[in-house]
């Protein structure tokens, strides 16, 4: 039986998709064997929305209804909305059992994500890929649980 595919998010092998233009490049032998397996599926959410790099810095507003801003107060919510559709369909089509993403994102945040006030402020919550990732079965890690996504796999 093939061994399942694992999403991850792009940040997290080195590329540069950060809202700055930055990585979040993790050095780990188990990303590393997984990589030369060929079972990572990586995208950023953000970019496949049809955000650019570098872009303003957005985080989930309160709202009755899903809403994402960004620090020069754009609406980004159809963006996010977007990429989390596109992120998805991408781990669907590759049967992707498990997803490893970017902590406190307000795309991939599954423990914490920023508090809507631009203060730099965490509270607990989950990116907006995230929560459909795991509304559609798939059972998000961030990048610091990855002895945990092992013994789930
Ligand atoms: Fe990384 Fe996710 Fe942010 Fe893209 S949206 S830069 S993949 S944390």
């Amino acid at each position: 039986m093939n061994k399942p595919n694992i999403l991850i998010s792009a940040c997290l092998l080195g590329n540069p998709v950060r809202y700055d233009g930055s990585d979040l490049f993790i050095d780990h032998p188990l990303l590393k064997a997984w990589q030369e397996e060929g079972r990572l599926i990586s995208i950023c959410p953000e970019v496949a929305g049809g955000l650019s790099t570098p872009r303003a810095p957005a985080e989930i507003v309160p709202s009755d209804t899903l809403k994402i801003i960004d620090s020069n107060d754009l609406d980004v919510s159809k963006e996010f909305i977007a990429g989390a559709q596109k992120t998805l369909e991408l781990a669907l089509k590759n049967n992707c059992a498990i997803a490893i993403m970017t902590e406190s994102s307000p795309s991939c945040g599954s423990n914490t994500i920023y508090d809507g006030s631009f203060s730099g402020t965490k509270k607990d919550g989950v990116g907006v890929t995230t929560a459909l990732l795991e509304k559609n079965g798939i059972q998000v890690f961030n990048q610091h649980q990855l002895d945990k996504a092992i013994s789930y796999l």
